[in-house]
């Protein structure tokens, strides 16, 4: 968080302390103004001004403090530090390098007024130049280029409030991120720090449609349910459904260049899990830690509940300053619902009128603000990049119809519903295929078209109708018993069982299952289709259903999914079943 508040106004007196939730007396501030709370100087930030009287939500613990003691304003929004040092750091809610607080404090728990700037101040950067003298910059241009970690390029742009101008002087070589590496001729110096209030999306020059899938390598996501890179998706599911896996493959997989993952109020042990796990994941597409192009914010459900609620805004600035560089970022929220309850939390310190179940009234406008932000971006330097945001959703007791997930179904375009019935039945990823949907499908499905086959939509089409239909025929099944079915339907039934098993099961634990590229994915669907289309036509022929069901190579088809070489496993495994059925009749 940003360290060079200048404009000290006039201070105020503590006149009141709830909770998370400060009101003081006499204080010169606007609204989201930073402030210094008490004797120890905890941070908090202006939430509401009435005549004299300044709400404040305070950022730590506020235990001990007491009306009297003083409130320093900053002047200045709550504002991120940008600049190289962003990837591989942990941080807290408000941009809190944990691992620094770590060693200041000596010890995993936060002590009240230590701060730390967001970015290394002392790190040198070897700072390479892409402007001359005599080049003429706008805000957001790129003047240069340090390597921030051994996968990720850091662009260091001129910031975008800046007018821009002629360079009269560049440097080359080592800096830190706060001296001087580019001067224009207006006198703006650029540094590779920059700082930005979280609460304000960064300027862009245009959303635009996105048409490139965000690929997961994670079946029924890519298949069923795709994500546009740019897109906004949410996993509502109850707890043990799979949520953290499914974030964690996708922090893994997706095609992104950057991962931000805020992990906002899940149970303490939970996050520490996070906080413990990421720093030894891999990369898998460069082999390098998958720490070098992520940023990590960690709020606990332990830490103040303000910090909860500023984590997801952090987050999403972080991912818009890299998106500016070009890049593709994921941001993934895990969960929207702790975030939303910190929201509930001071709102009721507040005595706002409550809305539904006791969530403040603007719950459905924050949320939106927030996925608003997702999107795929023409940038003010004339590149391209993204933001897609995937929040998991924790409602209690699996109960979809709460607030929070009601709200963000209204405003996410993807919707990845976890089912606990199906993670019971050890069906993973217990992602529920009936109530599941992705808007993005239509536009993306050029883009598979031309990567990966034709009738890429055909074939999902299809697999959705089987699917239906099963669903349907199941209703069935529990009145009178599979057996009474015709016999087309218990076939029916049989490709819908090998769709369930093979295709929209996935196991992210395999070494070769955890991430299945589009094609392997399209190869096993048409393997299934295969199978269909034969036994149907041995049935049409007079073999009877059971003998159908028994050839051998049918229970291969749910070993594709482990296998590396898929290709070849998959031609053979066509022609097999293709030769055991036509021997039938
Ligand atoms: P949640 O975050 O919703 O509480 P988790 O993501 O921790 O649930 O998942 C609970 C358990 O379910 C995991 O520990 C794992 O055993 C199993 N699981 C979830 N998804 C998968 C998957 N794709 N493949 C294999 N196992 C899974």
């Amino acid at each position: 968080m940003s360290q060079t508040a200048q404009t000290v106004s006039e201070d105020g007196i503590i006149a009141s302390v709830s909770g998370p939730v400060v009101t003081a007396r006499d204080l010169d501030a606007r609204m989201n103004d930073v402030v210094y709370v008490g004797d120890e100087g905890l941070m908090g930030e202006v939430i509401e001004i009435e005549g004299d009287t300044t709400t404040i939500q305070v950022y730590e613990e506020t235990s001990g403090i007491s009306p009297g003691e003083p409130v320093e304003n900053t002047g200045e929004p709550l504002s991120v530090d940008l600049g190289p040092g962003l990837l591989d750091t942990i941080y807290d809610g408000v941009q809190r390098p944990l691992d620094v607080l770590e060693d200041k404090m000596g010890s995993p728990y936060l002590d009240r007024g230590v701060d730390a700037p967001g970015i290394e101040l002392d790190t040198e950067w070897e700072f390479e130049p892409e402007v001359e003298e005599g080049d003429v910059v706008e805000a957001g241009d790129v003047v240069g280029v340090v390597e921030e970690t051994i996968t990720i390029d850091h662009k260091v742009m001129v910031p975008p409030d800046y007018e821009g101008g002629e360079v009269v002087a560049v440097e080359s070589g080592s800096f830190t991120v706060e001296e001087t590496v580019v001067e224009l001729d207006n006198g703006e110096e650029i540094q590779m720090r920059q700082e930005w209030p979280v609460r304000e999306a960064r300027p862009t020059v245009e959303k635009k449609t996105p048409r490139t899938p965000l690929v997961s390598g994670q079946r029924i996501l890519d298949g069923l349910f795709p994500i546009a890179k740019g897109g906004t998706a949410a996993i509502p599911g109850p707890f043990g459904s799979g949520k953290t896996v499914t974030q964690h493959q996708l922090a893994k997989y997706a095609d992104a260049d950057i991962i931000i993952y805020v992990g906002c109020g899940e149970r303490g042990n939970e996050m520490t899990e996070v906080i413990d796990d990421f720093p030894e994941l891999e990369d898998p597409s460069t082999g390098n830690p998958l720490m070098a192009r992520t940023s990590l914010i960690a709020n606990t459900s332990n830490m103040p509940v303000a910090a909860r609620e500023s984590c997801v805004y952090t987050g999403i600035t972080i991912a818009e300053f890299y998106r500016d560089m070009g890049y593709d970022v994921a941001l993934m929220a895990d969960s929207t619902s702790r975030w939303a309850e910190a929201m509930r939390e001071i709102s009721s310190r507040l005595e706002e009128m409550p809305g539904e179940e006791g969530y403040p009234a603007y719950l459905a406008a924050r949320l939106s603000q927030f996925y608003e932000r997702a999107g795929y971006f023409e940038n003010v330097n004339g590149t391209e990049g993204s933001v897609s945001a995937i929040g998991a959703v924790s409602p209690p007791g699996g109960d979809f119809s709460e607030p929070v997930t009601q709200n963000t179904l209204r405003i996410v375009k993807t919707f990845w519903a976890l089912d606990a019935d199906l993670a019971e039945r050890r069906h993973f990823p217990s992602i529920n295929w009936n109530e599941s949907y992705s808007l993005y499908k239509d536009q993306l499905d050029p883009w598979f078209q031309d990567e990966v086959a034709d009738d890429w939509p055909e074939k999902r089409q299809w697999a959705v109708d089987v699917l239906d239909e099963e669903t349907e025929l199941q209703e069935i099944v529990q009145l009178v018993g599979k057996d009474a079915l015709p016999e087309d339907q218990q076939l029916t039934l049989e490709v819908a069982r090998y769709l369930r098993e093979a295709y929209l099961q996935q196991n992210a634990f395999h070494p070769v299952d955890t991430y299945c590229p589009p094609e392997k994915t399209y190869l096993m669907l048409t393997t299934i289709q295969t199978f269909n289309d034969e036994a149907f036509d041995a049935l049409e022929a007079g073999v009877p259903v059971d003998e159908i069901i028994d050839i051998d190579a049918a229970p291969n088809i749910n070993r594709i999914g482990v296998q590396e070489d898929y290709e070849a496993y998959v031609d053979e495994l066509k022609s097999e079943i293709t030769e055991q059925l036509r021997s039938l009749y």
